[in-house]
């Protein structure tokens, strides 16, 4: 998906001059002990770079202009190891671009109880350097991830393995490229925004497209190409019978092999690794894409449907913070309701493009009409989702900021076949209950389409959200009505005061 091998945080210890040699050679040797342990943490995905201890308000200032200037660079990490009197920091902290996490650990883990003397507590400091730290960085309303533990634990290697990982899908925003075949669906209202606002903070381009420019593509596709890709589709997928070599829907597989190559071309030649496209506007395309856009899906691209390029974008990004990670991250949105005596639910699907990285098994690949764009029948993969815990994320535009809506769901197993629904597919209990979620999240304004992820929790939108300045609600076990009416209230007058938003 990326290189992630090719990408570094760095990491960056504060101490001042007052304590000496001997004391500032230990401060160095035992950071760098930390940032070798981290590196050999599998939950570490990101290479850590020890850098200098910084000592005074020169040094801090120019290791955040290099910060800003490596391209390589994702985000920097900060550890008070003694203390490090935070008004050298207040140059450096404003000029700083990238994602800053405070880690609050210590090098050794216990008090040495017997051994203890003022020689140890002198160089053991972070419990009140790291506040120092944290003061100033309040003052300035700096937005910052906080973890707190020690190094050596699973805990905290993994809370700064996944702040990497949003760091990651953030880098990945600053140069993404998303292009919209096609304009918005007609008169859809959530969908829309503001795509200047949008790379003010984000850092994400959005432009504009026409099916003519992936037509092209697909006129030079050649026979080898295509042969190849349909052998990876019958070798990939249970093909229908109707959709074999000498089937009566043969040529529905032909033009979506000729679809996908032609997007594919479309995408790499211009730099995109997210897309929108809609049924509205597929001029000579004579499928609607839904294989193709399935398979690129699962190869990384972000992608939203009807004109969405806030989803497509924030697909991409959280498709690159679950690199390497267990489970599948798609397209979604909230189609049909379940409601029973029991509990109530809500089956997630779209027309087409739901991603097979969260397919419990080999997807069937299948011809059925849409009913619906007045093109020919496109071809798609069906399958179901297996059962777990999951989410839902939205980014939607309120005028004066964006806001991402989080809400926990359990994923469950449908309770009998669905024989006749020819599309992917995913039934979810919302939480804490159908009723606060889904009030919750209509109050919010969060859309019908949404990244549903089984690779992430909450804490990584938490995190990005905090990285890119936006508001977030989150709907979880824990939400009240009351609580979430009162914290809607509460962010209108937020972000009016401050502005964040835009
Ligand atoms: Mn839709």
């Amino acid at each position: 998906m990326i290189n992630i091998e090719q990408k570094e945080v760095w990491f960056i210890t504060g101490s001042q001059h007052l304590y000496g040699e001997e004391t500032l050679n230990q401060v160095a040797a035992n950071s760098a002990a930390i940032v070798k342990g981290l590196n050999e943490s599998s939950l570490v995905p990101v290479k850590l770079v020890h850098k200098d201890t910084v000592k005074t308000p020169d040094e801090i200032t120019q290791v955040m202009l290099e910060a800003n200037n490596n391209t390589d660079c994702i985000g920097i990490i900060t550890w008070m190891h003694t203390f490090s009197p935070a008004k050298m920091w207040i140059n450096g902290l404003s000029i700083l671009k990238k994602p800053i996490c405070h880690l609050h650990t210590q090098f050794n883990a216990e008090i040495p109880w017997s051994k203890i003397d003022m020689d140890f507590m002198n160089l053991n400091q972070s419990a009140h350097g790291d506040r120092e730290f944290g003061f100033i960085m309040s003052r300035m309303r700096k937005k910052r991830k906080v973890i707190v533990g020690h190094w050596k634990t699973e805990a905290t290697q993994r809370k700064v393995g996944n702040w990497l990982r949003v760091a990651l899908g953030w880098d990945e925003l600053q140069n993404l490229k998303v292009a919209r075949i096609g304009d918005n669906m007609r008169q859809v209202a959530v969908t829309e925004g503001d795509k200047v606002a949008a790379q003010i903070k984000f850092g994400v381009s959005v432009n504009g497209y026409d099916a003519s420019d992936v037509v092209k593509h697909i006129n030079s596709v050649s026979d080898s190409d295509l042969n190849k890709l349909l052998k990876t589709y019958e070798n990939e997928y249970e093909l229908t019978a109707s959709l074999k070599e000498g089937g009566d829907k043969r040529d529905s597989l032909i033009d979506a092999a000729k679809i996908e190559l032609g997007l594919r071309a479309f995408l790499e030649e211009g730099g995109f690794k997210a897309f929108t496209d809609t049924f509205e506007n597929l001029g000579e395309l004579k499928q609607l894409p839904g294989l193709a856009v399935q398979r690129l899906m699962a190869d990384g691209y972000g992608f939203g449907a009807e004109g969405d390029w806030k989803t497509a974008a924030l697909l991409r990004a959280m498709k690159v913070m679950t690199q390497g990670l267990d489970g599948g991250t798609s397209f979604m949105e909230d189609y049909t309701n379940h409601f029973t005596s029991d509990r109530d639910y809500v089956l997630g699907s779209h027309m087409l493009e739901i991603c097979p990285s969260i397919a419990d098994a080999k997807p069937t690949c299948e011809v059925h009409p849409l009913g619906i764009g007045g093109k020919e029948d496109p071809v798609r993969l069906v399958f179901n989702s297996p059962k777990g815990p999951a989410l839902n994320a939205s980014l939607v535009d309120m005028g004066n900021r964006f806001r991402l809506i989080v809400n926990e769901v359990e994923a469950v197993e449908p309770e009998a076949d669905l024989p006749n629904l020819p599309v992917a597919r995913v039934l979810w209990d919302p939480k804490p209950d159908m009723d606060v979620a889904v009030t919750s999240w209509i109050l919010a304004g969060g859309a019908h389409h949404t990244v549903y992820t089984q690779a992430l929790t909450t804490e990584f939108l938490e995190d990005f959200a905090d990285i890119a300045g936006i508001e977030l609600l989150v709907i979880d076990d824990k939400t009240t009505l009351r609580q979430f009416k009162d914290t809607l209230n509460a962010n209108e007058a937020y972000y009016h005061l401050f502005q964040h938003g835009m």
